[in-house]
Order: structure tokens, then C-alpha cells, then sequence
């Protein structure tokens, strides 16, 4: 479904990714770990087109992404949560909601999702009207999920929906992730520091260091092969996942 291949971004001097390679397949939780300063907003920015590399490919199926406005990725169904959720404080929780259907015009299918968002996450339906700054971080992050599911996608990046939250709610943020895989079909590409928490929900993990791609493949290899090689060599070979 998606492939980016050899992928380098910079930041004016600042070589962020150099060669970045990782393949994830139409219904897998993908998940990228790494310190941080590794790389990962940025992998998860070129995804969706808001920034542009200087070298290398990303496809979603079969289409290349690189070049296109964020605006296009969007309505070809990639979708992202970013890193500290950026949900509007002051509008309501269903304003929140609204804005990231901002770019369909289907309204009878955006209030069926919408409903759907309040069975997924019934807090967000009790609380619809009051202003997304009263909710806890746990259903800020709830929203920001909901926020991403509005513009109707098939695939969706979670910038480390981990950060900040106490273990109980990442337990339960992970569960929907688990679910909206499972039930609706969504593919999703997460990114974490900690790689406890991708270990058990991956089904492919690649771990990224120093803008480059260490070690990738499903999480029991990945396990084996950081055990037996800590510290990950940086010349170590690329594994891409099969
Ligand atoms: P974190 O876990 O802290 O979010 P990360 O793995 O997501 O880190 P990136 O945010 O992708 O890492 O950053 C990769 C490198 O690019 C870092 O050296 C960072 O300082 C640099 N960088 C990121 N954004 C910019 C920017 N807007 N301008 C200049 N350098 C940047």
C-alpha cells in the first residue's frame, strides 16, 4: 500500500533522513521507533506531502505522493494524527471534529462518521459541545484520532500518541488503534520513542536512528536482533520488512 524508498530530507544543511526505506502492506499496524531527533515526524511529514525530500519515492498505492500538495494526499485517503495532537482549545469537541472534514462535501456520509467517531469513543459524544481544551491529554488524544478519521481515510499516521500519557490510557489508545484496524479496515503507520508499546501492536516495526533505518521486520525478529546487537551498528544492513 504505501513504499517509500530511499528517502532523504533535509532542513536547509540539516540532512534529516539519509536513504529512509519502509514498506507497509494495506491492513498492518506499522510502527517506527527511535530516540529522539531520529527522524520520525519527518518520515511522517514527506508521508503526507508537507514537506518535500531532496532525494528518493514515497507510493500509496502505486501513485507517487512526493510533489503533491498535502491538501491531494489527504483526499487520496492518508490521514495524520501529529505529535502533540495540535486539537483547536477553544472550539468544541464537535467543531474539532468538523474541521477535519473540512475538505469533503459528502455531508450525509461526514454525520455517519461523525456517529461513528461518538460509538468509538463515547466520551467525545458526551462532551460534544464543550470546548476540546477541557478534556483530559488521554481524550485530547482521542480527538485527535477522531479529528483524522473525518477526512475519511484508508490509511493513518499517529505521531506518538504515547507522549504524556499515563500507561492506563496508552493501554486504551492502542486498544481503538487495535479496533479501527480491525473493524474498519485501516492501515496505520505509528511512531513512538518507547518501542514497548509498538512491540506488542506492530506487526511490522522498523527502528530509525539518525535519519537512517537500523533494523525492520516483524517485532519477534526485531527483538532477537536488538538483543543480540545492542548497540544497533550504524553500518548494519537495512532488513525491509516481508
Ligand atoms: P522527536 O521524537 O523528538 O519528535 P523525531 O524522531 O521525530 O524526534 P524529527 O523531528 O523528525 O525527529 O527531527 C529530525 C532532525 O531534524 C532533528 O535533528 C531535528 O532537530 C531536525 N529538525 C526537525 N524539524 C526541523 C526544522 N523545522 N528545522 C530544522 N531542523 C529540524
Amino acid at each position: 500500500m504505501l513504499e517509500v524508498t530511499d528517502l532523504h530530507v533535509q532542513y536547509g544543511r540539516l540532512v534529516a533522513l539519509r536513504g529512509v526505506s519502509i514498506s507497509v502492506k494495506e491492513g498492518e499496524i506499522a510502527c517506527i521507533v527511535g530516540p529522539n531527533g531520529a527522524g520520525k515526524s519527518t518520515t511522517l511529514l514527506s508521508i503526507s506531502s508537507v514537506l518535500q525530500p531532496t532525494e528518493g519515492t514515497i507510493t500509496f498505492d502505486g501513485q507517487t505522493v512526493n510533489g503533491m500538495r498535502a491538501e491531494d494526499v489527504a483526499r487520496m485517503g492518508i490521514s495524520q494524527v501529529p505529535e502533540g495532537r495540535h486539537i483547536f482549545t477553544s472550539l468544541s469537541v464537535e467543531e474539532n471534529l468538523q474541521v477535519g472534514a473540512a475538505v469533503r462535501k459528502d455531508k450525509g456520509a461526514i454525520r455517519k462518521d461523525m456517529n461513528r467517531i461518538f460509538e468509538t469513543f463515547p466520551i467525545l459524544g458526551e462532551r460534544r459541545n464543550q470546548p476540546a481544551g477541557k478534556l483530559s491529554g488521554g481524550e485530547q488524544q482521542m480527538l485527535a484520532i477522531g479529528r483524522a478519521l473525518m477526512t475519511n481515510p484508508r490509511f493513518m499516521t499517529i505521531d506518538e500518541p504515547s507522549l504524556g500519557l499515563a500507561p492506563k490510557i496508552v493501554d486504551r489508545v492502542y486498544e481503538v488503534v487495535t479496533e479501527l484496524r480491525e473493524k474498519q479496515g485501516l492501515t496505520l503507520l505509528i511512531v513512538e520513542q518507547s518501542s514497548e508499546r509498538a512491540l506488542k501492536a506492530a506487526d511490522t516495526l522498523y527502528v530509525l536512528r539518525n535519519g537512517a533505518i537500523q533494523l525492520g521486520g516483524r517485532p519477534r525478529t526485531c527483538r532477537t536482533a536488538r538483543r543480540s546487537t545492542r548497540p544497533i551498528s550504524a553500518s548494519r544492513k537495512t532488513t525491509r520488512a516481508r
